[in-house]
């Protein structure tokens, strides 16, 4: 009896997790029993130079339309799939559906006929549980073979977190990628691992800044200068920035003014459906300073 009141004080003082728990619960039966096509979306979010606004490429990024909890956010998801090994078979249909997509922009823009617009490339999200599993690689050739996407126009985004234990079979395995014509960014550069000799040791590219970066920039001298450190770190390197989550022209200036080349968020567009990021493609540069470059933007 003392148990069951124990139990029942529990409920009715940490109704939070409870309810969370079951939520959860819940969440992970409705992944288990969808079917992959049918129940998920990618939504394409540009990728744009900071000075002239025109769009590089676009992040694939996973959504999950769901009838009674409306557009459910990959936080809320993407954990419980990588738990249950899900994120295998979702990751393999993202990468299928954002190569076959970069397909379609190539061919609207050679369509377009506009000589002034480089084809975008598409950037992947791959969590570590793909990134180990063994058929990795045989998912990528597949998914190449399949869309007949350019390697060249396919990035791959890690988090540090893969790139924690310099492992030779992490090497070999990014190795094999990039020797296909793949480029490999470094998701929420900053965020993970402290050290920074990989950055040397594997074939990386890109180095994506994370947002909480972006953030205070313009308001803090010592976020600039860790911007601005990252920054020149990449150049030195031969590697590519992009800054996560501009949200205002001042952080695009002040990006702009360190030499950051590469910006993505909302100050541009926010992750757009495939119709909509194909009309992107064509469509005039994005931000309020598209076509400014060169233009002082004091006062
Ligand atoms: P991420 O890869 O760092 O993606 C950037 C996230 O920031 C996206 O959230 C994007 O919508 C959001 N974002 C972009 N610009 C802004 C901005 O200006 N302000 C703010 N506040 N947010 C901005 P989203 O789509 O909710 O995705 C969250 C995370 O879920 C992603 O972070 C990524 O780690 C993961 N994810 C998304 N799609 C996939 C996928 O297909 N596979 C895997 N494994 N993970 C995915
Ligand atoms: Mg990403
Ligand atoms: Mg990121
Ligand atoms: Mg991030």
């Amino acid at each position: 009896a003392a148990k069951t009141a124990g139990k029942r004080q529990w409920r009715r003082y940490h109704p939070a997790l409870q309810s969370g728990m079951a939520e959860r619960a819940k969440l992970q039966e409705g992944l288990d029993s969808s079917s992959i096509e049918t129940s998920f979306m990618v939504l394409y979010q540009p990728i744009v130079e900071l000075a002239s606004g025109r769009i590089a490429g676009f992040e694939a990024l996973v959504r999950w339309p769901h009838s009674a909890r409306g557009m459910v956010l990959p936080e809320q998801f993407i954990t419980l799939a990588e738990e249950s090994g899900q994120i295998v078979p979702l990751g393999a249909w993202v990468l299928d559906q954002a190569a076959a997509e970069a397909v379609r922009w190539e061919e609207f823009v050679l369509r377009g006929g506009t000589a002034d617009r480089n084809t975008p490339y598409v950037s992947v999200n791959v969590s570590p549980r793909q990134f180990r599993d063994e058929e990795f690689y045989n998912v990528i050739r597949r998914a190449l073979d399949l869309s007949g996407i350019e390697p060249s126009s396919l990035v791959l985004e890690l988090t540090e977190s893969v790139l924690m234990y310099n492992d030779e079979r992490i090497l070999a395995e990014m190795s094999a990628l990039t020797d296909l014509g793949i480029r490999i960014a470094i998701d929420d550069f900053g965020t993970g691992y402290s050290s920074l000799s990989y950055l040397r040791e594997f074939p990386i590219s890109i180095l994506k800044i994370d947002k909480s970066f972006v953030d205070k920039l313009g308001r803090s001298p010592e976020q600039y200068a860790l911007v601005e450190g990252i920054t020149h770190l990449a150049d030195t390197l031969g590697l590519t920035v992009i800054a996560e989550g501009v949200e205002d022209v001042r952080q695009q200036e002040s990006l702009i003014s360190m030499g950051c080349p590469f910006g993505q968020g909302y100050l541009f567009a926010e992750p757009v459906g495939a119709e909509e990021a194909k009309h992107l493609v064509l469509a005039p540069p994005l931000g309020r300073m598209a076509g400014l470059a060169g233009t002082p933007t004091e006062g």
